[in-house]
């Protein structure tokens, strides 16, 4: 689950990371009321920015400095509204603009291939990073916390010097590498990155310039299956954004991950439907999406995963893969029939049920005149027929 820039400086501040404060406003009044309160404090400029769960905000458009709190309520009308990769800005930051002296990028990851977190620096800040990995891949430099010990003052102290950090700035940098970790475990994040972790001048109190790390972009993605350990969080998912067949997915109960391929599938349980997946690809398809209906799967729930696979206009060929146990071969036939009365477009379809109820379910489907199959391979090597049959 990806949380807006707003939300994730909020669970970044509770760690401790140096973000500069900032406020959020849903309308040009309020940007302009925020502004004022910034301008109030002291600010030259404050900078607005588009809250939407996509990046490269900036180059879009979607992030402006203003100079007095007219202009900013004029920039946030306009920002307001704006669309940004096809999401419909609701809602803007707010806050007084850093005096920016030097980008850098900090970011933690879970590196799945060595089971650790690892954070990842450049000193190519400001811009995407997967343009920094494809253009000049050495400009990245990587540490992997000990799940025990967690990120070592060393560790970090490493990364920041392999970015050109010195003093004063390196132990700030440190602290703030062992916050990303920090933010990293105490939400289940798969994901914490600051780009960019700028080098910022402010006045001090006698007037002189000093030179400050902070984190000025916030981008958090949550792991979906660590959210029943803090309910908190939950709240911390927009519905405005969020994709409508993953919404629907999750108010049916069903596990769906949407893929490239043109065969739907739908299983149930979560191990047969990779197992599933293999034997499509094993036999030159391309499965389009991962959907487990779940354990004693009813008829809605089957008409609703149909709906989720027809919904991906890539799909010519659907897969059918259920096992009774506790599911009910006939309920999910069933199921199929009334789905496919009321599906708008027509797709070839295999289907195999085995388990409980199966006999009753042949009888159902054979009525129906659906194609069926009674073991894996042969319904997964006509899956792959029929969605090349439909594609040529
Ligand atoms: P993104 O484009 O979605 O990643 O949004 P960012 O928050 O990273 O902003 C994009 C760029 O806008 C940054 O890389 C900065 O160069 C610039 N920017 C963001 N905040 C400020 C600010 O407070 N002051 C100044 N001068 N520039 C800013
Ligand atoms: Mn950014």
């Amino acid at each position: 689950m990806k949380i807006q820039e707003a939300d994730a400086k909020s669970l970044m501040l509770a760690q401790g990371l140096p973000v500069p404060p900032w406020r959020v406003a849903r309308t040009p009044a309020e940007v302009e009321a925020a502004a004022k309160a910034y301008f109030d404090a002291g600010a030259e400029k404050v900078v607005i920015k588009a809250q939407v769960l996509v990046g490269g905000r900036g180059k879009a458009g979607g992030v402006k400095l203003a100079g007095s709190a007219a202009e900013a309520a004029e920039v946030g009308a306009r920002i307001l509204g704006m669309d940004i990769k096809g999401i419909t800005v609701r809602k803007v930051l707010v806050g007084a603009a850093a005096d920016i002296v030097k980008e850098y990028y900090l970011g933690a990851i879970i590196d799945r291939a060595n089971r650790r977190i690892t954070l990842m620096a450049s000193a190519e800040g400001g811009v995407e990073i997967e343009e920094v990995a494809r253009q000049n891949p050495d400009a990245i430099h990587r540490v992997s916390a000990d799940p025990l010990l967690g990120l070592l003052a060393f560790q970090a102290r490493t990364l920041g010097l392999a970015i050109g950090l010195r003093d004063p700035l390196l132990n700030p940098f440190v602290v703030i590498a062992q916050g990303l970790y920090a933010t990293m475990k105490a939400n289940d994040a798969d994901l914490v990155e600051v780009n960019p972790l700028a080098v910022v001048a402010e006045k001090a109190p006698d007037g002189t310039s000093v030179q400050r790390l902070v984190c000025l972009d916030a981008k958090i993605t949550l792991d979906d299956s660590g959210l029943s350990r803090h309910p908190g969080l939950e709240a911390l998912r927009d519905l405005d954004e969020e994709d409508p067949t993953d919404a629907q997915a999750r108010r049916l109960g069903i596990n769906f991950i949407h893929l490239d391929g043109t065969i739907g599938c739908m299983v149930n349980g979560a191990g047969l439907a990779m197992t599933t997946m293999d034997l499509v690809k094993h036999y030159g398809g391309e499965p389009a999406n991962f959907l487990d209906v779940g354990g004693g799967a009813r008829h809605e729930t089957v008409c609703g995963a149909m709906e989720l696979i027809l919904a991906d206009p890539n799909v010519n060929a659907i897969l059918v893969n259920i096992f009774g146990g506790i599911t009910r071969g006939d309920e999910v036939a069933a199921g199929l029939i009334e789905a496919r009365a009321e599906q708008t477009r027509e797709v070839p379809m295999v289907v195999r049920i085995v388990g409980t109820n199966a006999e009753e379910a042949a009888r159902l489907l054979t009525e129906a005149r659906f194609e069926t199959a009674t073991s894996l391979d042969e319904a997964a090597e006509k899956a792959v027929a029929l969605s090349k049959g439909a594609a040529r």
